[in-house]
């Protein structure tokens, strides 16, 4: 409940009576409800916070035993009639009158629905933005132990992979490989669709693996990250079959040169900006800087792509506790990218790395 606390110390703050919750990470993250939703129009519940007394889960007969057994301290709260027709009988019979709701992570279509119903009673609406994803930034130590057991995983169906990499095979069949051994090895499943992108195919920063069959001397770009208890890991390997041109090892060492750098600076109290600043300098410098066109990194935590970002425009200080990705990129059209990424943990004197992955660290 330490989580359900804070987020209620904010609502009164803000002088709201309760938060709905619908972003499925946050409802996770405060309810330890686990069930995922299959797109944004298809819910598996929402969580009503309510500044004082206990939190509801709402949700439907499909979610109702992992519900109870997962949503301790939780009144869970079953509707027929869809979220909304509850909802209604519940702001009702509790007195809220000012309700916030994720603006964020919300069809337009429910919300006409949820001002419909705010007015018949009287309710004032708030759409809020990045509440609960707030106290989401900042990792307690259990939360960096999990996310650091899905780096290992995610570490380990790499180097499986790595060591039967072969000329011929297909990005696709990589891809597979990958998500396959995730799951076998008893990851949740990946954390989002992993690239594989050999040769030209790798100036695309997100690349979708294709039945191009990989050659013998090209860079291929491997992104993957698997989910483990809930937790995410992202890693990016550029990997070369055969021998290694020499223009191709400068891009490498470029690329790992400016991950370093990066890596280096980041400490509580350094802004994303500073930190992205120093490692895109070392590409600048260099005359790749139109080559890198993405920004640094991103946190890490529930979600694989949530606060703090690491970018120019990343004004917002780093603090202890946040877990964010260092990816620097160089992508050159015909010819194909490098990017390496590694995650690390923000601690107040610098920044603990959590992979240990040294594939063509010794070149
Ligand atoms: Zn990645
Ligand atoms: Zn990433």
């Amino acid at each position: 409940m330490e989580r359900v606390d804070r987020l209620k110390k904010l609502l009164g703050n803000r002088k709201l009576d309760a938060l709905l919750v619908t972003q499925p990470q946050n409802r996770r993250y405060l309810s330890g409800f686990a069930a995922g939703d299959p797109n944004i129009s298809e819910s598996s519940g929402a969580l009503l916070i309510p500044r004082r007394g206990r939190p509801l889960l709402l949700t439907d007969f499909r979610y109702q035993l992992e519900a109870e057994a997962e949503a301790a301290g939780f009144e869970v709260l079953i509707y027929q009639r869809g979220l909304l027709d509850l909802l209604g009988k519940i702001l009702v019979g509790r007195g809220i009158k000012r309700l916030a709701f994720e603006g964020h992570y919300f069809l337009y279509r429910t919300a006409g629905k949820l001002e419909v119903l705010a007015k018949k009673h009287a309710i004032k609406l708030t759409p809020t933005t990045g509440l609960v994803e707030g106290l989401r930034l900042r990792k307690s130590p259990a939360e960096i132990e999990k996310i650091r057991a899905a780096v290992r995983l995610n570490e380990q169906v790499f180097q499986e992979v790595f060591r039967d990499l072969r000329p011929g095979m297909s990005e696709r069949q990589v891809a597979i490989r990958i998500e396959t051994l995730m799951r076998e090895k008893g990851a949740d499943g990946p954390a989002f669709e992993t690239i594989v992108a050999g040769g030209s195919n790798g100036a695309k920063p997100h690349a979708v693996p294709s039945g191009r069959a990989l050659r013998a001397g090209e860079t291929v770009v491997i992104d993957m990250g698997l989910v483990l208890d809930g937790y995410c890991s992202d890693m990016t390997r550029t990997v070369v079959l055969g021998e290694m041109a020499k223009n191709t090892r400068d891009i490498f060492r470029l690329v790992r040169k400016a991950q370093k750098i990066g890596i280096e600076t980041i400490r509580a109290g350094a802004t994303g900006a500073e930190v992205d600043r120093a490692a895109r300098r070392i590409i600048e410098q260099a005359g790749y800087g139109k080559r890198f066109g993405h920004g640094l990194g991103h946190g890490v935590g529930l979600a694989v792509h949530e606060g703090p970002g690491l970018s120019r425009r990343s004004k917002r200080k780093l603090k202890a506790g946040m877990v964010i990705t260092v990816e620097p990129g160089i992508y050159l059209p015909d010819w194909g990218g490098v990017r390496l990424e590694n995650m690390v943990a923000v601690t107040e004197q610098g920044c603990e790395v959590l992979n240990s992955d040294t594939t063509f660290l010794d070149m």
